[in-house]
């Protein structure tokens, strides 16, 4: 029993096409993929104390180096704050232009472009492909489907290993890997990197686009009459029919608009290289990623029936209504929710740029003991304790100066080293660390002062003199402590 709701998925055979869009996409594809193999391999000096990769996330060490800056845990929304922009960025892009995203550079696309390209080498374009995939099982085209599989596992794991070393150092993490003593998640990671690309990019392939991706879902909420699109026009196209053109119908004299056909002369080659498998005169659909091949092809075509170019093209369905019209029909691509993506987007750069260029190097908190609140030592004097935490996100070593200021007489001690006090408590902070400490102040109240009094730490930089200061409580019995 057939069950009528579900089709067999058609194998997609797109053919190679040249032309301008290809180039671009080719272009972009080297670039993509450049970046992604060789970024992990870039060094950065950062000194000894630190990696030396440009860019690492330290799972490890909760720790996010990108070049100069290193993100800590607590910078979570710089992250935040980038991943919001990066989606307002692409519905920018997407209400201008529709899905160029998709179409150049979604690494679903980049993959799938690159493991195609494996395909048409190893088993022929189109014709050639189809042709032996549809006949017996042959030893050239057992070879071939051996040889095909291999390479694409080869770029999977080249791929999956690439992602693993944005996680750990690169040079050390390939010497352990292949002398077999990297770590067991780098092992599993890889492994699932690699079927993962392997299945996505050589198998499902367009069906990733069509049904897992959810972005075409909400792009039609970006897109609107004004958005650039790769568009069918129909207006020109229509009625399609095989064969030679008029150029200009004489018995109309000479009114190309009187010719009995349209433009498209029903070759199918936009069809043939679309790389999702659909048919782009049937107008604007979920499938299409707006990659611009069929573009390519179309205008191959329409060069070889000496018609002009561009049947198939980019533009808006505003302009394609006024043009199919007679009409002209302008471009609008400045609008009004173009502003606002752009503005929201210009914002959100902005607060993020002055929040990084604002962000220090440096933090202290301190909390004061519960219990007991203080003590009485000798000749009146008494003393608080006190948590202090510094974080320390430089990349040196750093002898902090502690000070106090609000209480008379006020020195501070280390608790483990009671006896030592001074006015000013140096504390060693390693690099890119967190440290604590139990800090013990003493003061001599004057008579009559309240219960609690406002205190003010000073932390000081001993190197580069950069201040923070955290604002506490120093707590004495009050009126009477002196007596
Ligand atoms: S490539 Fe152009 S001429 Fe050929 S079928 Fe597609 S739209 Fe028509
Ligand atoms: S219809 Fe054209 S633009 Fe859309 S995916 Fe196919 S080839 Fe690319």
């Amino acid at each position: 029993m057939s069950n009528a709701s579900f089709a067999a998925r058609v194998g997609v055979y797109p053919k190679a096409v040249r032309g301008p869009a290809r180039r671009v996409k080719w272009v972009i594809l080297a670039v993509c993929l450049s970046i992604y193999y060789l970024l992990p391999w870039l060094r950065w000096d950062r000194g000894q104390e630190q990696p030396s990769q440009a860019i690492l996330l330290d799972l490890q060490n909760e720790r996010f180096h990108f070049f100069n800056v290193t993100f800590w845990p607590q910078d979570i929304y710089f992250l935040t704050g980038a991943l919001i922009m990066a989606a307002v960025g692409l519905f920018l892009v997407t209400s201008l232009f529709g899905r160029v995203w998709c179409g150049y550079s979604c690494p679903q696309t980049v993959w799938t472009d690159l493991f195609m390209l494996v395909e048409r080498l190893i088993e022929g374009d189109r014709n050639e492909h189809m042709r032996r995939d549809r006949g017996p099982l042959t030893a050239g085209k057992a070879w071939r489907k051996v040889l095909k599989h291999s390479v694409w596992l080869g770029v999977a794991f080249w791929t999956g290993g690439a992602w693993i070393m944005y996680y750990v150092d690169a040079p050390t993490v390939t010497g352990e890997f292949w002398r077999g003593t990297a770590s067991t998640p780098v092992y599993v990671f890889t492994a699932l990197f690699t079927a993962t690309t392997y299945l996505l990019a050589g198998w499902a392939r367009e069906q990733v686009c069509t049904y897992m991706c959810p972005w075409p879902r909400f792009q039609a909420a970006m897109l609107d009459e004004q958005s650039l699109t790769v568009t069918y026009q129909a207006w020109r196209g229509e009625p399609r029919a095989h064969g030679k053109r008029l150029v200009a119908d004489p018995v109309a004299g000479g009114n190309p608009a009187q010719a009995i056909v349209g433009d498209c002369v029903d070759c199918n080659a936009c069809v043939n290289v679309c790389p999702t498998g659909i048919d782009i005169r049937d107008g604007i659909q979920l499938g299409c990623i707006n990659c611009g091949l069929c573009v390519d092809a179309c205008n191959d075509i329409m060069e070889k029936t000496h018609q002009k170019p561009w049947l198939i093209t980019w533009d808006t369905l505003a302009r394609q209504k006024a043009k199919a019209l007679g009409q002209h029909g302008a471009l609008r691509l400045l609008r009004p929710r173009t502003f606002i993506y752009a503005g929201a987007l210009l914002l959100g750069l902005s607060v993020m740029g002055v929040g990084l260029a604002m962000r220090t190097s440096l933090e202290l908190s301190i909390e004061h003991d519960r219990a007991p609140l203080f003590v009485r030592v000798q000749d009146g004097e008494i003393r608080n304790a006190y948590s202090v935490k510094i974080v320390n996100k430089t990349p040196y070593s750093v002898a902090f100066t502690l000070s106090v200021e609000g209480i008379p007489k006020g020195q501070l001690a280390l608790a483990q080293e009671g006896v030592w006090r001074d006015y000013n408590l140096v504390l060693p902070v390693g690099s890119d660390t967190v440290a604590g400490f139990r800090v013990l102040v003493f003061g001599q109240p004057a008579p009559g002062t309240p219960a609690q009094q406002p205190l003010t730490f000073t932390l000081r930089n001993s190197v580069t003199g950069a201040t923070t200061t955290y604002r506490s409580l120093f707590m004495s019995p009050g009126e009477g402590a002196s007596k």
